[in-house]
This record gives structure tokens, C-alpha cells and sequence, in this order.
């Protein structure tokens, strides 16, 4: 077996697990061994069936002397066992599995973890994890020991993977070889790779479960501390781009700034001051620039696009999808046209002309990357929402020009410990305030005795301000299934006939047809319905000034950043926004997270907050962000992702001669920035 062959290569059983294992993120039997536990039942303790107690959870193990399938008196199916041992006999109980009896047979050896019930005046395990043992393979890995718990998808249970697992690192042992310099290794002390990868599966106890996660956790980070550093260096390495004149343009570039109808936040000037630098230099920008929506980042590349500009160079904006595009056209002409500077609209529908690829700027979806379009010098790239871009469009747009500086922006909140380590190739720039007169969306988390008053004023603001309101179901699932459409509906039903029987409701969900979609979305916007019900993983990029109440139910399923994004939805025009958190939860904790967004109203900070105090794993839960699912590490573990870097940076510039770990970092590092 070649761990790094795919799944869906492997034998018929595999193939058809292939779709399902995709949904964790396995594609390949490589993948398996890094799909770590998240948690352990402990089965661990083994005890003789004569010296059980009522009330514990055991694990035993004996023969089966007797097995068979029963009815209850209400013709429910149980499956009733008895199991000896030298000490003694026990009673087992299973509810409505007849299909055991193919597994476990009278005779069989098998061990049983489970719970100890007292029935009437007989002790009986009751509906225990069971595995039957051979003579050939006497080791347990359901019960009798920490039992890794996965996440899991539908058809692909933990006790499956356990048992992939398992078999992959017994027969792949000796084709798993380490990686790491030695140095490092015993520096930290570290378990040697197969070590670790078995102990994270299977510890004998919580210590070297925890151990196997310190050295698996190092790795990523570092691999990935390592790649940053590689990107960097090539970056700058051997790359000369165009130094454009700034300090001599400042004259006019104040000018433009003042023709601006507002005055720029002290935060953009900051960001300003930090891109006029780096387009004064040779080596080409490649900058991040961090933002929240509304923030005003277009401006600020505006600005960019405008130096460019004075120097005779052409500027490129590429969003990601048409309506974007064309309204970042419709601003940029504003600011750009009564000063005699071309700028160009290209997307799919909207062919660029013959005439018109003399552009200054052009703007469009990737159809700017488009064969047809000449660059006749290319200055300035910016992409908008980067992490909607793969890498492979970064590349072709940069082949474009000749080391063109790059500015990419996101509205996305990453927080900068994890932009450090992600983007570390990249420098970063934070828009972190916003316009002067922005009202803010007014947030309350409303418990559940005030969910009534909420429902009848919400009726009143629609009937007497004439507003429009989204009601956002819970999150269920990451990505959208019939569960999470069925959960959106039944809400729709009760809305529409127990609470609001006098208004007019709809529904937006994923599994809509993209026809479906444009016209409940344009009814909406033309006012036609009252409230919209959506599911989370519902378009972003929804505008709709008029409406103007948010109300989110079960809150706490999701995590900050998430909320931020979605009360974003309201508070686009001039009216006053509400967003309503409605909570069930009781808990100290989750209350106090939410009522952060009662008072922050920043999405970076909201974002490093949900670092703290859930994770990341939690914080990212959709993957309309940019930011890879950590495996085995976290990235609030500051320390650590400190530790990497400097081992990261000390070992980069001797990687040539660590053969393994310099492949390693060759294959997965992205091709992006390379030169060439
Ligand atoms: P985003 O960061 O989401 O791309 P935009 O650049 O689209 O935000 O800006 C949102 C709105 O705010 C635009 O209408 C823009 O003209 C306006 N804007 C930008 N900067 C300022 C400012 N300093 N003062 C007032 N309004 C501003
Ligand atoms: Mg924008």
C-alpha cells in the first residue's frame, strides 16, 4: 500500500466509502492516520465478571455460553447473552441489534464494555461495545482500553475508522519514517513519528495521548512555519518589480484624496502609509490588507490604483463574483472618470472590446485572466476577497505583468496570530475602525421569557416602519444538508401560522435552485415578503438596505466571527439595525460569549476572542474562509506557533541537507510566488 495513493484508487470497499470519507478531509490512507480523535472513552477498566459492582462502567471478557434474539412484551427486539469468565457469569442486554447474532456466536471469546445495571436481583451488563477476540489478534480496540471517538459523517462511524486505522498502522509501520531532524527531536523530546501516530489513536492512557499530540501539533505548525519562510524568501529572492514614484506624486495624490467625498479614517491613512512605502520599492508589495465589510478597502486600493496610474502603469481588480465586479466598476469610474482615467468592466457576460484594452484599470471576475486581454504593462494587481481565489489564479494574473505588486483584501477576521503563521509570507495591513457615522447594528441577546415580546415588537416595526426581517434557523450542520433544510422549513411553518399568521414569509435555503434563489432574493429586495427565513450557509453577499431586524436562533451554535458576518446582513442603509440573539442556553459561559456582541462591534476582535475561548476548529465552521482546518494543532496555542517559528527560521537556511523534511516542504509548498 502507497499511503499517499487516494482512496477512491483502493479496493471496491474503499470506492465506496471514497465520497463519504471526503467529507472529513480523507482522500488519501495517508489522511486516515492524521484524522485524530477528538475524544477517548475510557473502557479501560478491566474487571473480573465475579467482582463487578452496579453503577460502573467495565469492561469484561469471557465466553459467550448462550445468545439469542427475544421479544419484549411490546414486540420490541432484544438480543439477551450470558458470559462467563473463571470468576463467574453475567447477564448482557442489547436493544434492537438482531444482526449480532451473525457476529458474536455461542463459544466465542469476546470482550464487553459497558455499563453495570442492577435488574430485579441480577447484575447485567447492559447494551455494551462488544468485540469478539480471535487467538490471532488478542488485542482490543473498541473496548477494554481508550477508545478513540472520531468526528464522524453519515455511513463512516467511529468504530470503522478505528478499525481502517488500526489495520493501516500495523501493516504500514515500516513505511512510515520520520521526517524530523533528529536535533529537534530530542531537544523537545519528541515521539518518533509512528510512535505518535499510534499513540494518538491508541494510548494506553491520557499521558501518552497528550504526548503524541505535542509532537504531531509541532509538526504542523512547523511544516507549516517552514512553508511560509519558503514563500517568503522566494518572494523576495531574485524578483524585481517596478519602483513607482510616490513622494513625487504627492501633490497629486492629496488632491485625490480631498476630491473624496468623505475623510478617510485615521485607519486607512495608517494602511495608506505602509502600501506608499512598499510601491516605492523595487521588490514588489505583497500585501494583505484586513478589513470588515464597509470598512473601505476599495478606497484604499483606489488610491494604489491611482499611483499606479500616475507612473503609466495599469492596475487590475479581480472579484470574485459578477455583482461585485461591476459594482467595484461602478465606484472606481466614479472616482476615476472626470479625470480622464480609462477604467475597463470585463466578466463573463461583459466582453472586454478592441478599443477598449488601451484601460488604465481594468476591472472583472477571473475573467481578466482571460487569454484575449493584453496587458501592455501591468503595475498592480488587487484581488478582492482573496480566499475565494485559488492559488493557481494568483499565479496566472501575476504572469500577466512583469512582478506586478499585489495588494489582497479580505473582509475576513483572521486573527493576527493565525495571519502570522498562515499569511506570514504575506505583510499585513488592518483596517481596524470604521467610518465616522456608521450606525451600529444594536445587538441583544434576548432570553427565552422575552422571546414573545420580541416576536410582537418585531410585528410592530414591520407594520409601522414598513422594514423587512431575516429570521436565520440554527446551524446544524457545515454544509448544508436536508437536515438543515428540513430544521429551516418546519421554522417557516411555525412562523407563518402560530406567530406572524398576518404577515408574509418565505424561504432561502442551499438546496434551492440558483433560479430559485434570484427570485426569492429579488422578491425580497422588491419588498414583496415581510420576513425572509434562511439557513446560515446562506450567500453572503445579500443586500438588502431595507431590511433592517436580524433575529438568529439557537446563537450559541455558532461562533462569534459568524455572528458578526451574519448581523451584517442588516445595517446597510441609513435606518437604525437590530440584531436579536436568541439563546436557550443557560450556560455562564455561553452567555457571557454572547454578550461580546453586545459591545464589540469589530470583526477581528470578535474573532480573536472566539479563538480564546472555543478554538479554532469551532471559530472557522463554514469553509467560506480562507483558512485551512488544523489537524492535530491549534492555532490558540501561542506558544507553540511560537516555538515553530523559531525553530522554523533557525533551520530554514541549512534545509538542503535534511533530505526527508526538505521534499516534504518541496511537494506541499504552493507554487504561487515562484518566480518564474
Ligand atoms: P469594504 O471594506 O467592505 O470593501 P467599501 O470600500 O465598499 O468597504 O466601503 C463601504 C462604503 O463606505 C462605501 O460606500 C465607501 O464610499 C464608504 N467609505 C469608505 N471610506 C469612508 C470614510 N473614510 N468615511 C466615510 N465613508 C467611507
Ligand atoms: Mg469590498
Amino acid at each position: 500500500m502507497d499511503l499517499n495513493s487516494s482512496v477512491n484508487k483502493a479496493s471496491r470497499l474503499y470506492k465506496m466509502y471514497a465520497k463519504r470519507l471526503e467529507k472529513l478531509g480523507i482522500y488519501t490512507f495517508k489522511d486516515f492516520l492524521y484524522h485524530v480523535p477528538f475524544r477517548y472513552d475510557d473502557f479501560s477498566l478491566i474487571s473480573k465478571i465475579g467482582s463487578v459492582q452496579a453503577g460502573k462502567t467495565v469492561t469484561i471478557r469471557g465466553e459467550i455460553i448462550e445468545i439469542s434474539n427475544e421479544y419484549t412484551r411490546r414486540f420490541k427486539k432484544i438480543q439477551k447473552a450470558k458470559v462467563k469468565d473463571e470468576s463467574g457469569e453475567i447477564n448482557v442486554i442489547w436493544f434492537n441489534q438482531p444482526y449480532l447474532l451473525k457476529t458474536i456466536r455461542r463459544g466465542d471469546t469476546v470482550s464487553l464494555s459497558g455499563k453495570i445495571e442492577k435488574n430485579l436481583n441480577n447484575l447485567v451488563i447492559q447494551a455494551p461495545v462488544y468485540e469478539v477476540i480471535s487467538k490471532e489478534n488478542p488485542e482490543t480496540i473498541h473496548t477494554g482500553r481508550l477508545v478513540p471517538i472520531y468526528p464522524e459523517t453519515r455511513g463512516v462511524s467511529s468504530k470503522w475508522l478505528r478499525r481502517q486505522i488500526y489495520n493501516i498502522l500495523k501493516s504500514e509501520k515500516n513505511n512510515i519514517s520520520d521526517f524530523l531532524p533528529d536535533e529537534i527531536i530530542k531537544k523537545y523530546n519528541f515521539l518518533n513519528l509512528y510512535d505518535a501516530l499510534l499513540k494518538i489513536h491508541f494510548p494506553k492512557d491520557h499521558l501518552e495521548s497528550e504526548e503524541a499530540r505535542k509532537r504531531l501539533s509541532f509538526d504542523e505548525l512547523f511544516l507549516m512555519q517552514l512553508q511560509v519562510i519558503k514563500r517568503k524568501t522566494e518572494w523576495s529572492k531574485n524578483i524585481k518589480g517596478f519602483s513607482f514614484k510616490v513622494k513625487e506624486n504627492k501633490e497629486k495624490i492629496d488632491d485625490f484624496i480631498s476630491s473624496l467625498p468623505f475623510k478617510l479614517t485615521n485607519a486607512q491613512e495608517k494602511v495608506l502609509s505602509e502600501i506608499y512605502l512598499d510601491l516605492g520599492k523595487e521588490k514588489p508589495m505583497n500585501r494583505l490588507l484586513e478589513g470588515d465589510v464597509g470598512s473601505g478597502k476599495t478606497v484604499v486600493s483606489a488610491i494604489a490604483m491611482y499611483i499606479a496610474y500616475l507612473n503609466n502603469f495599469q492596475s487590475v481588480l479581480m472579484a470574485p463574483t459578477e455583482i461585485l465586479a461591476s459594482q467595484h466598476f461602478n465606484t472606481l469610474n466614479n472616482f476615476f472618470s472626470p479625470l480622464g482615467i480609462k477604467v475597463v468592466l470585463v466578466t463573463g457576460n461583459k466582453k472586454i472590446s478592441m478599443q477598449d484594452l488601451d484601460f488604465s484599470i481594468l476591472v472583472g471576475t477571473h475573467a481578466v485572466l482571460s487569454d484575449k486581454i493584453y496587458y501592455k504593462n501591468l503595475g498592480l494587481v488587487i484581488i478582492d476577497e482573496q480566499q475565494r481565489f485559488g492559488v493557481e489564479q494568483r499565479a496566472l494574473i501575476r504572469k500577466k505583468g512583469n512582478n506586478p505588486h499585489f495588494l489582497t483584501m479580505t473582509a475576513t477576521p483572521i486573527p493576527r496570530t493565525i495571519a502570522l503563521s498562515m499569511y506570514g509570507d504575506l505583510d499585513l495591513s488592518v483596517i481596524d475602525e470604521m467610518p465616522i457615522g456608521r450606525k451600529r447594528v444594536k445587538t441583544w441577546l434576548t432570553p427565552h421569557h422575552k422571546r414573545k415580546d420580541a416576536y410582537k415588537w418585531i410585528e410592530e416595526e414591520i407594520k409601522t416602519n414598513k422594514i423587512q426581517v431575516f429570521v436565520i434557523c440554527p446551524f446544524i450542520e457545515e454544509s448544508e444538508t436536508m437536515t438543515t433544510v428540513k430544521a429551516a422549513t418546519k421554522e417557516l411553518e411555525i412562523l407563518k401560522k402560530q406567530i406572524f399568521p398576518n404577515l408574509k414569509l418565505d424561504i432561502l435555503h442551499g438546496k434551492l435552485k440558483a433560479k430559485e434563489k434570484e427570485e426569492v432574493l429579488n422578491n425580497f429586495k422588491n419588498k414583496k415578503f415581510d420576513i425572509l427565513v434562511a439557513t446560515p450557509v446562506v450567500e453572503v453577499g445579500i443586500d438588502v438596505p431595507n431590511a433592517t431586524i436580524i433575529l438568529i436562533e439557537a446563537a450559541d451554535r455558532f461562533g462569534l466571527s459568524q455572528l458578526h458576518q451574519l448581523r451584517g446582513r442588516v445595517g446597510r442603509g441609513d435606518l437604525q439595525s437590530y440584531c436579536l440573539l436568541f439563546s436557550e442556553s443557560k450556560g455562564e459561559k455561553t452567555i457571557e460569549r454572547l454578550s461580546a456582541l453586545q459591545k464589540i462591534y469589530f470583526g477581528a476582535e470578535l474573532a480573536e476572542l472566539d479563538l480564546k475561548l472555543r478554538g479554532p476548529g469551532q471559530m472557522y465552521g463554514t469553509t467560506q474562509h480562507g483558512i485551512p482546518k488544523l489537524k492535530v494543532a491549534s492555532f490558540s496555542d501561542f506558544d507553540l506557533i511560537k516555538k515553530t517559528r523559531i525553530e522554523a527560521k533557525a533551520l530554514f537556511p541549512k534545509i538542503n541537507s535534511y533530505t526527508k523534511l526538505f521534499n516534504k516542504i518541496s511537494k506541499e509548498t504552493l507554487k504561487e510566488v515562484s518566480p518564474d
